[in-house]
């Protein structure tokens, strides 16, 4: 049996290898391996794509997140809040900057921070909410924006799976203040390497995070400010701005492949969950997460059959060992912990063909037939 994986970059490739040649050609031939003409034509097409005034071009998602929070000020004896169900890098960027994560538990359905938790987590220190959209599964933005508003804290969105989702209409990236994406190559927009960007509305936030990410510059000889060398390159800029123009396209494939899924997952056990799409979201499903019993013996089942799944992610942040010193113990986050020990991500790319989601489906009814 022909490998299933979890996401398949390779055929993906050849479905615009042409088009991805010719811009890396064209990126070698000006010589412009760091920003330049193809990064910025990017970083505009995705401004637009995101609904906003400005997109800045970095070399990572972390680093987004890194420079959002910098530019609002966050340091030392700060407090930013964020879910305990993410990837690292969310808190690894608070922490970059010296102030401290504060945790708040998932609500069950969505697995995004629950937002009537965000109140008991707030303190004189807090400065920021990171809400991040996981999955590609919109945050419940609406109440999170009141909170915010009510405690004069700033709101940047960690965007990195949910490249083109939307909440109430808006597309994500333009509600908070400021939106973190990454393009790491996995990711609902990849690039062939490491990339991110970070997008606003804001002009002075704007012009600030492109300061931070460029040595702290103002003119070729003169630095304003502590920065870094989080620039995007040439390269991934010219890949990143072809990819672009197919990523409608490859989100309603996803969105296709989901609901078939759901559609070919209804009877095969009563203990599997489906995701959950409130009406009022538009999910881009980066990952097709469920929650079954026997998670772990159904992923190996799956492995032997030449199926590769995954599990984002079975350790919360607030059990993670490089966070001992956060004083946070099992059984604080309840909903999340309990999700960690239940959800199974299923191979999801847009190029899944049918045939292979049904093989996917029936190799879990074999399993739920003997165990
Ligand atoms: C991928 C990811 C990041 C970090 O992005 P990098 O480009 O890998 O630095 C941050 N947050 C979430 C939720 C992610 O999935």
């Amino acid at each position: 049996m022909s490998k299933i994986p979890l996401v398949d970059l390779h055929a993906q490739y050849e479905t615009i290898k042409p088009e991805i040649d010719a811009a890396i050609q064209r990126t070698i031939d000006n010589t412009a391996f760091i920003l330049g003409p193809e990064a910025k034509k990017f970083e505009e097409h995705f401004a637009e794509y995101c609904n906003v005034k400005h997109a800045v071009g970095l070399d990572s998602g972390t680093a987004a997140l890194h420079l959002a929070l910098l530019a609002l000020g966050v340091g030392a004896g700060d407090e930013v809040i964020t879910t305990t169900h993410t990837f690292i890098a969310t808190s690894e960027a608070i922490v970059l900057t010296g102030a401290r994560p504060v945790l708040v538990d998932i609500d069950p359905r969505t697995y995004n921070i629950d937002p009537h938790k965000i109140k008991a987590a707030i303190t004189p220190r807090t400065k920021a909410i990171i809400p991040v959209h996981l999955y590609g599964q919109p945050a419940e933005m609406d109440p999170i924006l009141d909170v915010a508003k009510k405690h004069n804290l700033r709101v940047i969105e960690d965007a990195a799976q949910a490249h083109g989702s939307a909440y109430r209409g808006r597309r994500i990236g333009s509600i908070g203040d400021m939106a973190c994406f990454s393009f790491y190559p996995g990711k609902n927009l990849g690039a062939y390497g490491d990339a991110g960007a970070l997008v606003t509305s804001d002009d002075e936030l704007a012009q600030k995070i492109r300061m931070l990410r460029d040595h702290g510059r103002t003119t070729k000889y003169e630095h304003e400010i502590t920065g870094y060398g989080y620039r995007l390159d040439g390269i991934q800029g010219a890949v990143l701005d072809v990819k672009l123009k197919h990523l409608p396209e490859w989100t309603d494939k996803r969105r296709a492949c989901a609901d078939y899924y759901t559609e070919l997952l209804a009877n095969v056990d009563d203990a599997i969950v489906t995701p959950y799409e409130p009406a009022h979201v538009r999910a881009v499903y980066h990952l097709y997460v469920i929650r079954t019993h026997k998670r772990t013996e159904l992923l190996n089942f799956l492995k032997e059959q030449n199926i590769e799944a995954g599990i984002h992610y079975p350790v919360p942040l607030h059990l993670q060992p490089v966070y001992k010193n956060l004083g946070y113990k099992k059984g604080d986050f309840p909903e999340t912990e309990k999700a960690a020990q239940e959800i199974l991500s299923l191979p999801i790319y847009p190029e899944l063909t049918q045939a292979q989601m049904e093989r996917v489906v029936e190799t879990m009814r074999e399993f739920y037939r003997k165990n």
